[in-house]
């Protein structure tokens, strides 16, 4: 599930492609002294018919404006020129082989405590297997999200990702794969990298992004899915003891795609349960433009953005 850092041989800064070496900030600039940044995280795949296609694209745009926003950073990027780097980055290192996961972040290189602040789109972008992703062992961490008024989890920022990075240091101590976050009033938040589905009596819940969840682009497309096969799909608070009583339960991510549980804290759960595994069969038949489904959006790259194919 998690991508392996790899070191591509190019990224995309100050408007064009240029060699990863060269793609390196200034230690004086914001981004790395108060690590001011947001970013989308996004997902192109492969399909049938040969097309190289991004999931979703403009929705990751328009999370990328509210976290900018939110954050006091200008974005002038419109979504057109958004999308053209996108392509670029994309199309300089695609290979037939294989997917692709491109980090596309908005890092401060100038300014200081919110006075002249800009920003550069800085994109770096990996390979990914073609595989659909096993069933985990998932753990409930000690680390808690954050509260709204303190760093709130609607914003894509990688401070946020702090908490998450230690939470799965502690589960990787007890050989869980990821962990769930709690948030302050003890409820399921989210996971470190993704969100949480529930199934109890033929019911999926998911907590609200009020509860310390990323506001979820893939979550948003399996309730749609879910919708499509009349399974019945409710966002409220979930206690911590419910998911460790869980019919089923999964994760779901641009980057985790949809992911099965086998067990929950060390209480093993059914990973095969009928709704989960029926979401997830149509899910990767969707990316793979096996099967259609009116909420599913794809861009495919223009060919003439493929440098190597
Ligand atoms: N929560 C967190 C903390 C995440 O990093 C992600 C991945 N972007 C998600 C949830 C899932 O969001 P999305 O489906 O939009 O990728």
């Amino acid at each position: 599930m998690a991508t392996k850092l790899q070191r591509p041989d190019y990224a995309y800064m100050g408007g064009k492609i240029v060699p990863w070496d060269q793609a390196v900030l200034h230690i004086g600039c914001e981004a790395i002294t108060r690590g001011l940044n947001v970013f989308e995280g996004i997902k192109g795949y492969w399909d049938i018919h040969g097309n190289f296609g991004i999931v979703f694209l403009e929705k990751h745009y328009k999370r990328l404006v509210r976290s900018a926003r939110l954050l006091h950073i200008p974005c002038p990027w419109t979504y057109e020129q958004y999308q053209d780097a996108v392509f670029q980055i994309i199309g300089q290192l695609l290979s037939k082989e294989r997917d692709m996961w491109a980090r596309t972040t908005l890092y401060v290189v100038e300014g200081h405590w919110g006075e002249g602040t800009k920003a550069d789109l800085i994109l770096t972008a990996y390979h990914q297997d073609k595989v659909i992703p096993e069933p985990i062992d998932l753990g409930v961490s000690t680390w808690q999200r954050a509260s709204d008024s303190a760093l709130p989890a609607r914003i894509k920022t990688s401070s946020n990702y702090q908490m998450g990075r230690l939470a799965r240091m502690e589960g990787k101590s007890r050989n869980y794969s990821d962990m769930i976050l709690l948030n302050g009033h003890g409820r399921v938040a989210e996971a470190t990298g993704s969100c949480v589905l529930m199934v109890r009596d033929g019911v999926i819940y998911t907590p609200p992004a009020s509860e310390g969840a990323l506001e979820s682009i893939t979550l948003d497309f399996i309730e749609a899915m879910a919708k499509t096969l009349k399974i019945p799909f409710v966002r409220r608070p979930i206690d911590h003891t419910e998911v460790l009583i869980a019919d089923e339960l999964a994760i779901c991510g641009t980057l985790a795609e949809l992911v099965l549980i086998n067990s929950i804290d060390g209480l093993p759960l059914n990973p095969n349960g009928p709704i989960l595994t029926t979401l997830r069969e149509r899910f990767f038949r969707i990316v793979r433009g096996e099967e259609t489904d009116p909420a599913f959006e794809t861009s495919i790259i223009p060919k003439k953005y493929m440098k190597k194919l």
